[in-house]
């Protein structure tokens, strides 16, 4: 007997569904795409419950004539590729035909369009696949899809949904990927009747403004910088932030030919760009558009990733290294960089922060090999000798002595703790040591609740951008648990009347936007991720930053209160807080 059957369309199209419409998002992305490939230059998105009743898009573009509409929600069925060929040469954003088909297995859809040549529109209804209505109608030249109750017909989905702020961010972000790159197309974005973008025609500077500016201010894209190069494999244009505005708030893009995509490698160009121009936790925000010929990219890859495979990776990294620094140089925002001399370490001179310039001293040897600033979260193969049975603080059962802190503990260039051990000398990171201790207390504050709050004496008023709002909402709690007195003052606008009282001193603005930042990383809801991250942020900005000269009683107190911890030798990031220099390695150099 034969057991080989084709599968009905309508499963078919459900299987091919959960690949390319995970959640509202996706299929927002494919619906503005479509918009887009149909010459559109005015895209109105209009979104209830986070996506999960509607998602509308109603475009300006060519329209559709009666029998394309119908042909449209065909599987595979595509205007824009007629053989294999044509995939390597796509400029256009969809190409596969399966967006479509995909969505109205899922929903209630309705389409309303029109051709430009036609005097009747027509409108089709599809119901999970099924054509429930095909009737001419009247409307303007364009397309306007609505999406109705996403799921429906699979609950399964439609409960692996996240809660409407996740999904609405989500959108958002997607919504932000596709609008930075088409800012010559006017967009529009509500949300349960509220307006939450509304981007005229602009230049690509001005969009990134009109995204992520705050309400009246046209700050953000004053620090950024032009970046501007053109080479026979690749033109990168875009901006690039300067130092000194990094780590508040970054956001970080890449495009290629018109399209996002995520890229490790060469984010890493760009940080390589940075070396020792930040500190710490700090990013920069970057924008950057790459055009390469299409035959040297592979996007013929799964509809929803990200990722694209260039041919040339490794001489295009070194390109934009190149063009990065170049523009931060020639902006002087770097005025001491050597380029030539990759492993030297600059150290931060105290109240120098804008100007980079390391201080007068004498000649140092440095270990090339080694850089502070390093991001690296790989941990050294094999731990230190066992030097901590000086201290051992972590065996509460045998009930030892306190640790005995040595008093004669040396600060290096206001960077280093120097202590001595009976295994070594114990090289201690001062600010990751501190950013551990204090790491350890937020993290029990956000577990057991109050923590001491420090009223301002003028409360301070934190601007948001519409998808932060969100974000902040739901951490706002947290927040507070920690120390924050912050209320909701408008739309997009939080006051702070109080903060914890360790911040003393620092800005409470960039303080949550670092914390906001860092959060917004994660991508998840999970709360305890949160927490972590807001822990950390905090940690890393009340922390004792580099440069400050310890008292002896503040040495002691640190080193101490770090060895009290169970784990003290990485951070909760995985930066080596201590190396340990053994006696024969000392000896070893003489
Ligand atoms: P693809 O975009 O990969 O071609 P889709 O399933 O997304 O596949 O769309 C199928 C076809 O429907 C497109 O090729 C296009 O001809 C037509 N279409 C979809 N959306 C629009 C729109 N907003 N305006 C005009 N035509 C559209
Ligand atoms: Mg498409």
């Amino acid at each position: 007997m034969d057991v080989i059957r084709l599968l009905p369309d309508s499963v078919a199209n459900q299987i091919a569904a959960g690949e390319v419409i995970q959640r509202p998002a996706s299929c927002l992305k494919e619906l503005v795409e479509n918009s887009l490939d149909a010459g559109a230059t005015r895209i109105q998105i209009i979104v209830r419950d986070a996506g999960r009743t509607l998602l509308q898009v109603i475009d300006n573009g060519q329209g559709m004539s009666e029998t394309d509409a119908r042909m449209a929600f065909e599987r595979h069925a595509t205007s824009k590729i007629r053989e294999a060929a044509d995939l390597f040469n796509l400029r256009t954003m969809g190409f596969r035909g399966e967006a479509l088909p995909s969505i109205c297995a899922v929903a209630q859809v309705e389409v309303l369009t029109r051709r430009a040549e036609d005097e009747v529109g027509t409108l089709l209804e599809i119901h999970g696949s099924q054509v429930v209505r095909q009737e001419p109608a009247t409307c303007p030249v364009g397309t306007n899809m609505k999406v109705k109750n996403l799921f429906f017909n699979i609950p399964v989905r439609r409960k692996f949904l996240k809660t409407d702020q996740t999904e609405l961010r989500n959108l958002l972000s997607e919504f932000y990927r596709i609008v930075l790159v088409w800012p010559q197309v006017q967009f529009t974005f509500v949300h349960n009747d509220e307006i939450m973008h509304e981007l005229p025609e602009a230049s690509f500077k001005q969009r990134i403004e009109q995204v992520f500016g705050k309400p009246g201010k046209p700050t953000f894209t004053l620090n950024l910088v032009d970046i501007h190069t053109e080479t026979e494999l690749v033109t990168i244009r875009g901006l690039v932030g300067k130092p000194e505005a990094a780590g508040r708030g970054a956001r970080q893009y890449f495009f290629v030919n018109g399209r996002f995509m995520r890229h490790p490698y060469f984010h890493k160009a760009v940080m390589t760009a940075y070396t020792n121009l930040l500190t710490g936790d700090q990013e920069p925000s970057y924008f950057i558009c790459m055009e390469v010929n299409p035959e040297n990219i592979d996007v013929n890859i799964h509809p929803t990733k990200t990722e694209i495979k260039f041919q040339d990776e490794q001489p295009i990294f070194q390109i934009l290294l190149a063009t990065v620094r170049e523009a931060l140089g020639k902006f002087n925002v770097a005025p001491s960089l050597d380029f030539d001399r990759e492993g030297y370490v600059e150290m931060p001179t105290p109240n120098a922060s804008s100007t980079y310039r390391p201080a007068n001293r004498l000649p140092i040897q440095v270990d090339t090999s080694y850089n502070p600033f390093t991001r690296t979260h790989e941990r050294p193969a094999a731990a230190p000798a066992n030097w901590q049975s000086l201290y051992e603080p972590q065996l509460p059962q045998e009930e030892k002595d306190k640790p005995t802190i040595p008093s004669d503990i040396y600060q290096y260039h206001g960077r280093y703790l120097l202590v001595p051990s009976s295994e070594g000398l114990m090289l201690v990171d001062q600010h990751r040591a501190h950013t551990h201790v204090l790491y350890k207390t937020y993290i029990d504050q956000l577990s057991h609740g109050q923590a001491p709050v420090q009223q301002l004496l003028f409360p301070e008023v934190l601007d948001l951008s519409a998808d932060d709002m969100l974000l902040f909402a739901t951490i706002a709690e947290d927040l507070r648990h920690i120390g924050f007195d912050i209320e909701q003052l408008g739309p997009r606008q939080y006051s702070i009347s109080g903060v914890p009282s360790l911040l003393s001193g620092q800005d409470p603005i960039s303080t949550l936007q670092h914390i906001l930042s860092s959060v917004r990383e994660t991508g998840t809801t999970a709360t305890d991720v949160w927490r972590r991250r807001i822990a950390l942020a905090l940690a890393a900005d009340t922390a004792i930053p580099y440069g400050k000269t310890l008292t002896p009683a503040e040495k002691e107190d640190l080193i101490s209160q770090l060895f009290h911890l169970s784990d003290y030798r990485y951070t909760e990031d995985g930066k080596t807080i201590i190396s340990v220099l053994t006696d024969e390695e000392l000896a070893g150099k003489f």
